[in-house]
């Protein structure tokens, strides 16, 4: 028999970060189908720590840390996990908030949620086609969507534009 003394013990020793993370994962999406579909194994061992953490568990990377920020070159932005194209270089904006950012994703790229975790309503972005969690969209992104697509750019891969043939 387990002595609650102890059980207590140990639950009070669990990492803040572990429980922060706990706290952060979505339940929202798991009935939601994909065209690609892996178990929780399979994206491990695909996916860098990082990438599984955002893509995975609904991770959100630190603001500043993503060297896509100061992607510039035309190109295309496309998943981290299963690399169907997301957002064209030609939608990416200076938000300023330390996040790639985009007034709009390709057609069908993207599809969204309701998230309420952290007694917040937001938006919820993810791949359409592997479900992969990209970050968060607001109303308040340049014209001419209004949206700002707050994304993780650890979840994203840039493929630059092959040079035009001039
Ligand atoms: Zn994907």
């Amino acid at each position: 028999m387990i002595d609650r003394r102890i059980l207590l013990a140990a639950v009070a020793s669990l990492p803040g970060l572990a429980v922060f993370r706990w706290l952060q994962a979505s339940p929202a999406r798991a009935a939601e189908k994909f065209e690609i579909e892996k178990t929780d194994a399979e994206w491990r061992a695909q996916l860098t720590p990082q990438q599984y953490d955002i893509l995975r568990r609904q991770g959100t990377e630190r603001p500043w840390s993503s060297p896509l920020l100061k992607e510039h070159r035309k190109g295309v932005f496309a998943c981290a996990g299963c690399n169907l194209p997301l957002f064209s270089s030609d939608t990416k904006f200076e938000s300023g908030t330390g996040w790639p950012s985009f007034y709009q994703p390709l057609e069908g790229a993207v599809g969204t949620t309701q998230d309420r975790t952290f007694g917040m309503v937001r938006t919820e972005v993810h791949c359409s086609r592997c479900g992969g969690h990209l970050g968060h969209v607001f109303d308040d992104g340049p014209k001419p969507t209004g949206l700002r697509y707050c994304m993780d750019g650890f979840a994203l891969v840039f493929h630059p534009a092959a040079p035009s043939a001039t």
